[in-house]
């Protein structure tokens, strides 16, 4: 029997035939997947979900065309590894989930320091195109074949910047208007410059965390490479909390910090790492920082020791890292790797974390994981109320087996990403209390003002309860201009 034959008798078992499921065959491989299937954050759709790797980028039109003979929903993800927020499910049932990990085109400007990225572009990909050149890209500690457009179109978080202001412009198909080229592809499609803001208004911001359009290309700014990365490590516990905090919010407001400082409590370095967080005692922190040597004067370790001094903090409160030393436990190889661009250690952290590999991770790794991610002033007052909250969930919950833990990216001089981490065992029944308890973490955050900066891929209903009327009835206008038809399976994100 032909895979096509076994395919459709899996589905029609199922009962779930689609009238015209011979359509979708024809754009790539198509394979059915279980509304329940395991997924890292053990997400669940209502409906049948089918999963199409797209060969061709040229056959988009006639798949849209499909799903609305079909009347089948599309959901398009550019490497699915959303961990911790859906991975790649879709928010809704009777969806085809648009694979376009096969379109990897990458082309380089050197001159302009831009990179024309299509989705399925990878973080490896674009580290081995520019390793000899004198560019660096804004890498996430993700695997490297996470995908980079994938990730920016969710405002995910680099080791720079939020992603999102890398992209320089998008290519967007939309099933009511056809084509759309915004920002630094609006005019200047051939060749593309390394500035976006051209006359008139700015629509790349609203195919991010929207479902608009299928982005098909997208304009990377690369960074220019220094003279050498200085990467620190800072190590401190409750006591000196809040020094540490203001002496990181005064390197950021005088400009000596421009990249995102990751912060991590000793649960979190720990579950990184592969150790029991069962046999932590204490709270304890460790961060880290890197400030590029462009040949400018600039703070030398000796100067932040004075200056950590000047804040009380001890003479051990910072040190130097050599990224090249041997020994560095995963984590910490993982981030010296990622301030210089290079995403090759970050799948080796994630084996010691998960006992799996990007490929089996969703379906084979020891723990369940979901992640909530408010945003935070950068002062002592949020961050220690944000710790409260997560001991709260400690508290109320560390007797199911339920492990919390916490990261605080500092990703400008007044906003802290607090990642909270939720693991799991991978039964039925722990998934349940620990979906229970991720949707009390949303709303206990948000009660204290700290609203979420990206969500997971079921919150519309929250979502909508956050956001302004305005921005709602905006969202809906939106949808009726670029996707009238409603082709697109709508995202999380009330638009
Ligand atoms: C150990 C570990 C470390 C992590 N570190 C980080 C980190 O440092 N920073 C961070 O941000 N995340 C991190 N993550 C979370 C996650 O793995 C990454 O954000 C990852 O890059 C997202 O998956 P993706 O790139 O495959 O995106 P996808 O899953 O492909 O896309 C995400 C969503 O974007 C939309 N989308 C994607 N492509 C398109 C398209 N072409 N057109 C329209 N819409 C589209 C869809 O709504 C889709 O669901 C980490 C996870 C783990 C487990």
């Amino acid at each position: 029997m032909s895979s096509g034959q076994d395919f459709q008798n899996q589905v029609r078992e199922r009962g779930n035939i689609p009238p015209a499921l011979h359509i979708f065959q024809q754009f790539g491989d198509l394979s059915p997947i279980e509304p329940h299937s395991r997924n890292l954050g053990h997400f669940k759709v209502e409906g049948p979900i089918m999963r199409l790797k797209l060969n061709h980028r040229d056959s988009l039109v006639s798949l849209f065309q499909a799903a609305l003979d079909t009347q089948w929903k599309l959901h398009f993800i550019s490497s699915g590894k959303n961990w911790g927020l859906g991975s790649f499910l879709p928010s809704i049932g009777h969806t085809l989930i648009v694979d376009l990990s096969a379109l990897n085109s990458l082309k380089l400007n050197l001159d302009e320091g831009v990179a024309l990225i299509q989705p399925g572009v990878t973080q490896q990909q674009l580290y081995d195109e520019l390793k000899d050149t004198q560019w660096f890209a804004n890498i996430t500690t993700s695997s490297g074949s996470t995908s980079v457009l994938g990730n920016a179109l969710q405002k995910g978080v680099g080791l720079w910047r939020q992603r999102h202001h890398d992209i320089l412009g998008l290519r967007v198909l939309t099933s009511s208007l056809g084509e759309i080229s915004t920002g630094a592809l609006k005019f200047d499609e051939a060749n593309p410059r390394n500035y976006a803001d051209h006359a008139g208004p700015d629509l790349t911001g609203i195919f991010m965390q929207s479902s608009l359009g299928v982005v098909t290309e997208g304009l990377l700014k690369l960074n220019i490479k220094p003279r050498k990365f200085y990467i620190f490590r800072i190590d401190f516990n409750e006591p000196v909390f809040l020094q540490a905090v203001h002496l990181l919010k005064f390197l950021y407001q005088i400009g000596t910090l421009a990249c995102v400082s990751r912060i991590y409590e000793n649960a979190s370095v720990a579950s990184y790492d592969g150790a029991k967080l069962e046999d932590l005692h204490g709270q304890s922190f460790t961060g880290y920082f890197c400030i590029p040597d462009h040949g400018q004067k600039t703070y030398t370790l000796d100067d932040l020791r004075q200056l950590a001094d000047s804040y009380g903090l001890p003479q051990t409160f910072i040190r130097q890292l050599d990224p090249d030393q041997e020994g560095l436990a995963p984590l910490e190889k993982s981030i010296c790797g990622c301030y210089q661009g290079n995403p090759a250690f970050n799948d080796r952290m994630i084996e010691s974390s998960f006992n799996a590999t990007a490929t089996t991770m969703d379906e084979a790794s020891s723990k369940g994981w979901l992640t909530v991610l408010p945003i935070l002033p950068l002062n002592g007052e949020a961050l220690t109320n944000a710790r409260k909250i997560v001991g709260e969930f400690r508290t109320r919950y560390g007797d199911f087996g339920m492990l919390f833990a916490f990261t605080m990216n500092i990703i400008e001089p007044n906003a802290v990403d607090f990642v909270v981490s939720l693991r799991f065992a991978r039964t039925e029944e722990a998934a349940e209390l620990a979906h229970h308890a991720y949707s009390e973490l949303y709303t206990r955050f948000a009660e204290c003002g700290y609203l979420p900066y990206r969500v997971d891929t079921q919150r519309q209903d929250f979502l909508s309860s956050i956001t302004h009327p305005s921005s709602l009835k905006v969202g809906k206008a939106l949808r009726s201009i670029f996707d009238a038809q409603n082709v697109l399976a709508s995202s999380s994100h009330a638009s």
